[in-house]
């Protein structure tokens, strides 16, 4: 389906909530969106060894957060070679942080005074912002224009997760839920073992669930408050995916 208008998104939601799998729908349904993850852009720096790869590297590998400076480097940079940035980051967040105090749409011409409407500039972003600060960075040089946060009861995805079995050396992926194998604890083609993941349990999600919830509500008050936040809910990522494709085409569709 094409797109009227330029979508800029993110997608907001627990672990285990299937914002990867609404983010490949939404791609596939939406040919002009791209996906843009900051951990791919962060893990590709690393592996080519640029100076930026070479001073997040320390940070990612004790699993902290990267400075926001790098972050808004590492973004920016991707924008701008994307062709939807015309101006160094330093010209154009001034630019914008003035227009935004003024409060008012910017008329006059500079390329970078305001982001391209065109449709083909559409990206989900995947891994930022992730903190009020990294939000008001990048409302500033390219404001998200939805927010839409994944809803899902917290005891489902658990439930889920808790029954999801692997058989390790093909990747495929059981859930004795919905999609038993035929034996149970068995590969359906090798009769192999299934295993489970280590942090496909209680504990561990019950602590990556609360690092969630204190890293998003300020998230989602930011984008409440620009009046761009919608809250999409199901049971399932099947529930999930037409209320979230109305969604998008009401904004940018229509
Ligand atoms: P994860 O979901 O495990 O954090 P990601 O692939 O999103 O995985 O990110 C990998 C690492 O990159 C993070 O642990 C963090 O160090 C860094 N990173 C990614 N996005 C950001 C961000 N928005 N701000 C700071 N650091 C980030």
């Amino acid at each position: 389906m094409k797109l009227k208008h330029a979508a800029r998104v993110i997608l907001i939601g627990a672990p285990g909530v299937g914002k990867g799998t609404q983010t490949e729908r939404l791609l596939s349904r939406f040919p002009q969106l791209q996906s843009i993850s900051t951990g791919d852009l962060l893990r590709n720096n690393v592996k080519q060894r640029t100076a930026l790869g070479i001073q997040a590297e320390t940070v990612m590998k004790a699993g902290g957060l990267v400075d926001d400076s790098v972050m808004l480097r590492l973004i920016s940079n991707e924008l701008r070679t994307r062709g939807w940035l015309s101006a160094p980051a330093s010209a154009v967040m001034s630019a914008a942080s003035e227009a935004v105090q003024d409060g008012q749409d910017i008329t006059d011409e500079p390329p970078f005074s305001r982001p391209s409407d065109d449709p083909s500039a559409s990206f989900i972003l995947d891994g930022y912002p992730r903190t009020p600060v990294q939000a008001t960075t990048l409302d500033s040089i390219i404001p998200i224009n939805l927010a839409v946060s994944l809803v899902t009861p917290f005891s489902v995805i658990l439930d889920r997760i808790t029954s999801r079995w692997v058989h390790e050396p093909s990747g495929r992926v059981y859930n004795t839920g919905f999609n038993a194998p035929r034996t149970p604890g068995r590969d359906d083609i090798t009769g192999e073992p299934l295993t489970q993941r280590e942090d496909d349990n209680l504990e561990v999600y019950s602590r990556r669930l609360q690092r969630f919830k204190e890293t998003s509500e300020p998230l989602l008050e930011h984008y409440a408050k620009k009046g761009v936040l919608v809250e999409v809910d199901g049971m399932s990522s099947d529930e999930i995916s037409p209320k979230l494709f109305d969604e998008f085409e009401k904004m940018f569709v229509r």
